[in-house]
Order: C-alpha cells, then structure tokens, then sequence
C-alpha cells in the first residue's frame, strides 16, 4: 500500500506516526514544503515574549524520527499539483528545482491553513509581518528588536497573545479590529469588557470598529496604517486577521465548503474514498450547530489525524465532532470559552438564553477565594447547553472541558444543576460553580417546586 502525505504540521505528524505503527508494511512518503516540521505555533507569543527561551522544544518530530518508522521524509518538496483521476501528485524540490511526480493508493491531504493576506494598497512594505511558522516567530523576533511602536492587526487568540507579549517587551502597542470588540469569536461582552479595560491600563492602544484601508511607508519599510477611523504610526506590523484553508490542489476534485475547507465524512474520508484530510484544511463537524464548520484549531488537527490512521484501512473509530474549545491567558487572567458565545448562537438564529454567575471559586473562609466570572448558553425550548465562557484569576480552566462534554452529550442546563461533582474546600464549595450556574438557570417554577419540598 502506497501512501502519500502532503503536509507534516499537526494532523500529518498525528496521521503518519500513526499509520506507520499501526500498519508497518505500508510504504508512506511525506511531502513538506517547509524546512521543519512539527511546529507548535501555539507557542509563538511565548518564544516572541523570552518565556521560551529554547525553540527546540516548539518541536515535536523531526524526518529522522519518522524514518526510525519506516517513513520516507521530503522535506523541502512541494506538491504542485494532484490528479485523483490518475491518482498522480507533482512534485517540485525547492532546492535544486527538480520536477517528478509520484503516484499513491491512498493520499493524506494535511496542507493546513495559511494567514489571510488582506489586497490593500501597501501591504509589500517591509516590515508587516505574518505569525502562523517558525520562520515568521524568527522574523519577528529580529524586526521587534528596532521597532518601537508595533501594531498588531487582528483581535483574535493570536493577536491579544501578541499584543501583550510586546506589551511586557516595553512596546508602544496598538491593536487594531474591525469589530468593535476583541476576541468577540470567542466570549461575549460581559468578558471582553474587562479583558480591554485591563489591555488599555497597561498602555495598549485599542483601534476597535474600524478597517485598515492601506498602509505607508518610508524607505521601502511600513511606517503607518491609515483605517477607516485614523492614522497610526508605526514601525512593525503583525497581520493576525484569520486562516484560509491551503486546499488548492484538490479544488473541483473533493468536496468543500465555500471557503475552500475540505468536508470529511465520520472516518476523514474526503468525496474522493481514497483521499483523507484532517486539520486546518478540513471544516470540522460542529455539535454546537449539528453544522460543518471551519474552525483550525491544533486539537481538531490532531484527533483528526489520528483517526486517518485508524479508519485508512477500514472505517473503525468515527470522529465525534467537536465543540471548539480554547483558552487564553491574558495576563493573571485565565479564560477559555466552548462552543457558542451566545452573541454566535442569535447570528446563527438560534433561540437562545444565557446564565452568567459571578461567585468565588471556593469557600471564603479560605486565604484567599477569587471570584469566577462563568457564563452557559442553552437553547430555549430544549434547554441543551450549546456554549460556555470562563474567566477567573485562579485556573479553573478545565471547567470548560467539562462543559464541552456536557455539550458533545447533548445535557441541559437543568441536568447541570444536578450533575454529581466532587466538593472540598481547597478546591471549590458545595455547589460547584457549574452546579451554581444550572441551579440559577432553572425555570421559576421548578425553582419554587425544589424549595416546597
Ligand atoms: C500563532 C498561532 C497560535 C496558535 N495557538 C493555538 C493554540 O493555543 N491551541 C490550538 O489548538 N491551536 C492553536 N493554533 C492553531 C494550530 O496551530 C493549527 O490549527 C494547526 O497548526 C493546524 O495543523 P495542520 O497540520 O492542520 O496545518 P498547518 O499547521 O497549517 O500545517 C500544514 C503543513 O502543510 C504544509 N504544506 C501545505 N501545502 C503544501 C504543499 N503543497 N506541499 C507540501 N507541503 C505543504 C505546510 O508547509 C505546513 O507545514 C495556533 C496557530 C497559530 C498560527
């Protein structure tokens, strides 16, 4: 069995190491056209802030780790083209500019995603800059240390992580948005509000509600951003503005959503049977919505990758769908969010209804008992959970996967109410805060019933 891979970030590490142990007889070659593979971009801000100070550990692989299984590692290759009728790939060597082809019985297609590059007047100057490889962290590393004022063009996870990284470099920083509000994919006003209260008091300048037009520059370098509101000046820029899947090869040849992400079935499998993909050239299952959505994100690619290899040969072990989950540290505070904001649920058309607490996490008679700031969103007639956020200065973090569990099980915010958590003063209080938030959400009539008997 032939098997070709194209792309080695996440989802073709995951789908490779996998495949070859689990089917050591198959003969699989992977073609990246990168010089690296394996990069945790997740890491980025933190290697651009100093906290990781060796980039070494940003990898996880490596072509003599995949060798040591049997895979055959072209790094510097990139695939230029795919037939699926002749099940034939192009492929160009970046070094000597060699052209071949190769033929597969079965391809990976993990090619990912790449930052959206905005057509405006300006965007060739130097010095606006992408963050999405290692190579870009390296960049901008090198061009922050002369730049004094930075501007960061994106509100998303990527850019508040960036923005409060130079921000504790000494960094004249300004962020800039089209939507009125930061992170506004990700959690609703009663967060966002206080995230930017704390950004701005700290000196970060936040250009909300307003869209780059171009930029200037002087000496070939980019020197200010002109939005529909302002002019700003500035000596770097770190373009964060969203993803798009890098699915080229197989336009007109698989089935994709309108942006260009692959759709899979249950078992990775593409419109084509014998051409998997996963990752962030794929739109994932939405449980939220029941919906495809295109949602990259490093823990999709993953599980995602893993389940080629186990449904390659045969269909076996059928994705469960995912509910985006994510987190953030913002400074001391400690956020993450699943499923939909109820801000995303209403521009979906859902019906929906919201419960947001605010309690301290634990006991007060405790040293110290910080308050968490918990919100969950149900469906009105159904009362399912289909989203939640979370901020608090102690990590309670992982409340948030259990929340994304209730919603990959379909519970309801009443169930929430009732459902059995432990309880120990070091750690919360008798109701669990999640307790807390379905018990505060329970209709009024079942409010009174509970307090009769
Ligand atoms: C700054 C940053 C921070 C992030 N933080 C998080 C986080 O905290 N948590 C989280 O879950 N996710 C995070 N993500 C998202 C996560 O990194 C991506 O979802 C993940 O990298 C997707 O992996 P992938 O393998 O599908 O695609 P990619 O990482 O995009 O990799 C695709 C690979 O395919 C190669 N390729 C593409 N086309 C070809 C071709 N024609 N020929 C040969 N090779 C090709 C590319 O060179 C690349 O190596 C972050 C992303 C960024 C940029």
């Amino acid at each position: 069995m032939k098997i070709a891979v194209i792309g080695c970030t996440h989802a073709g590490t995951a789908a490779i190491v996998n495949t070859a142990k689990l089917y050591p007889e198959a003969q699989i070659t992977v073609y990246e056209r990168n010089d690296n593979i394996s990069f945790l971009s997740c890491g980025i801000a933190l290697y651009v802030g100093g906290v990781v100070k060796d980039p070494e550990g940003l990898f996880y692989s490596s072509p003599q780790q995949l060798a040591d299984l049997g895979v055959t590692t072209k790094m510097l290759h990139e695939v230029t083209s795919v037939d699926t009728q002749t099940k034939t790939l192009h492929v160009r060597n970046l070094e000597t500019k060699e052209e071949f082809t190769d033929t597969y019985d079965k391809l990976i297609m993990t090619t990912g995603s790449w930052p959206i590059i905005p057509k405006l007047e300006g965007i060739e100057l130097d010095n606006i800059l992408l963050s999405k490889n290692y190579n870009h962290s390296n960049t901008i590393i090198e061009k922050a240390k002369s730049a004094k004022r930075i501007t960061v063009v994106g509100a998303g996870y990527i850019g508040i992580e960036l923005v409060e990284a130079f921000q504790m470099s000494g960094k004249e920083v300004t962020l800039i948005d089209s939507m009125d509000r930061i992170l506004n994919k990700y959690l609703d006003e009663q967060f966002t509000d206080r995230i930017e209260d704390s950004l701005q008091q700290r000196g970060i300048k936040l250009a909300l509600g307003q869209t780059v037009n171009r930029f200037e520059g002087q000496d070939g370098k980019v020197a200010k951003i002109i939005t529909s509101n302002g002019e700003y000046e500035t000596d770097l820029v770190i373009l964060c503005i969203g993803f798009r899947p890098n699915t080229e090869l197989l336009k007109g040849q698989v089935d994709m959503l309108p942006n260009g992400a692959i759709i899979v079935n249950d078992y990775m499998q593409t419109s084509q049977p014998d051409i998997y993909a996963a990752g962030d050239s794929c739109a994932i299952h939405y449980n939220p919505t029941g919906k495809h959505a295109y949602i990259p994100l490093a823990t999709n690619a993953v599980r995602m990758g893993t389940l080629i290899a186990r449904n390659i040969m045969e269909p076996t072990i059928p994705y469960m769908g995912t509910q985006g989950t994510s987190g953030i540290k913002i400074y001391e505070q400690n956020i993450a969010g699943t499923g939909l904001t109820e801000t995303a649920a209403k521009d979906e058309g859902m019906a929906v209804e919201a419960v947001t607490i605010e309690d301290s996490y634990r006991p007060e008679f405790m040293p110290t008992a910080e308050k968490v700031l918990l919100k969950v969103v149900y469906e009105r007639e159904s009362r399912r959970i289909v989203g939640a956020q979370l901020m608090s200065k102690v990590d309670l973090t992982q409340s948030m996967n259990t929340l994304s569990v209730c919603i990959q099980n379909r519970m309801t915010v009443d169930q929430l109410a009732f459902v059995d958590f432990f309880f120990q003063p070091h750690y919360n209080k008798p109701w669990n805060f999640l307790n807390t938030a379905g018990l505060q959400a329970l209709p009024a009539v079942k409010r009174q019933e509970a307090v009769v008997l």
